[in-house]
């Protein structure tokens, strides 16, 4: 627009920074670039549709774009700050059997804009509810899959990592992927953020059953991509892994993960199933969770297992959408 460098890193800081929209208030830019940017560009925030609290202070919000479609994004206490879990794409194409966004189908992909402004739509509400708790954390686990949107979740990370912007370190930034092939290694190389991967199960029929986009890209193939990417000195892979009830929570099971494993730089976390409102699929019980974790950990794993938060609002990947498209 003709005008010096330094006035995009205000406007920037100013929408990201501060989380304000209208040019009006941006006071240390002249009348003249105001008028120019009110003229010529709008900001649209995702509007909250819809904020659901569990008893657990985990908050899920229905989020309306602004072509009307909805996504969702999930807010989780975790002592002294939220860990905001972030969508990627409406729906998602990848079509996990266990997965209430891979039942619903592939809808499109998000922006860059949609996919950063979910941060600031959970930061307006929490004002609004006078709740000093920062959201200091980020989890890229809510509908989609990252990877196969790169492009548009590439610039999101920008936007989330710039000191001009929204300013989070790389260590408090986690994307999740069930992988695809050369964007992991993109994703990797671009140090942008830390790695999780669902993997789910150990072997590739039973992954291939759970997860049909595991056809297309092979566990052998997938392990071997984790083994060659760059971490930092004490970084460690997060290797996700839902615990299904007679599915894939064997002591067998559990041995053939030390196996595939055992030249990954990882730490495992274990998942209760959130059973929402699919059918045939329960989370393992208390004892079963338990043995399979003592016996990664007698391998030398280190293995956390991650609360079920919010189930009582649906808070599990694409399950408010899916409850809100059947109303
Ligand atoms: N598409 C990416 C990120 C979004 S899903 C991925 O699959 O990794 C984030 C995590 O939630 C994945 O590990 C996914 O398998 C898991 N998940 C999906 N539905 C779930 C449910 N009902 N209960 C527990 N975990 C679930
Ligand atoms: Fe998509 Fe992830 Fe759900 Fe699979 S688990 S369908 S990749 S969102």
């Amino acid at each position: 627009m003709g005008e010096p460098a330094y006035r995009a890193g205000q406007v920037m800081k100013w929408i990201w920074g501060q989380g304000i929209g209208d040019f009006d208030l941006m006071t240390n830019i002249t009348k003249n670039l105001r008028a120019k940017l009110n003229n010529d560009f709008q900001v649209l925030w995702p509007l909250v549709k819809q904020a659901e609290t569990s008893v657990d202070g985990t908050t899920k919000f229905l989020l309306r774009l602004a072509d009307g479609r909805v996504i969702e994004s999930v807010i989780i206490p975790a002592g002294d700050h939220y860990t905001q879990c972030l969508s990627t794409q409406v729906g998602c194409p990848m079509g996990c059997v266990f997965c209430s966004t891979g039942k619903m189908g592939f809808e499109r992909n998000l922006t860059s804009g949609e996919i950063s402004s979910q941060i600031i739509a959970a930061r307006h509400y929490l004002i609004g509810k006078n709740d000093p708790l920062p959201v200091s954390n980020l989890v890229f686990m809510g509908m989609g899959e990252p990877l196969l949107n790169w492009t548009q979740v590439k610039k999101a990370l920008e936007i989330i990592r710039a000191a001009d912007a929204l300013n989070f370190s790389r260590r408090k930034v986690t994307l999740s992927t069930v992988g695809v092939r050369d964007k992991l290694t993109e994703f990797g190389d671009s140090k942008l953020a830390l790695t999780a991967v669902s993997l789910h199960a150990p072997e590739q029929s039973l992954r291939k059953r759970l997860m049909p986009a595991a056809a297309v890209y092979e566990l052998d193939e997938l392990i071997a991509c984790l083994e060659n990417l760059p971490l930092a000195p004490r970084e460690r892979i997060t290797i996700e892994y839902v615990m299904l009830k007679g599915i894939n929570d064997s002591l067998s099971h559990a041995r053939d993960m030390v196996r595939i494993l055992s030249r990954v730089k990882c730490k495992i976390n274990l998942i209760k199933y959130n059973p929402g409102h699919e059918p045939g699929f329960e989370s393992s019980d208390h004892e079963t969770i338990g043995a399979f974790q003592d016996f990664l950990r007698s391998r030398g794993f280190t293995v956390m297992l991650r609360k079920s938060m919010g189930a009582d609002i649906d808070a599990a990947c694409g399950q408010l959408k899916a409850r809100y498209a059947d109303n």
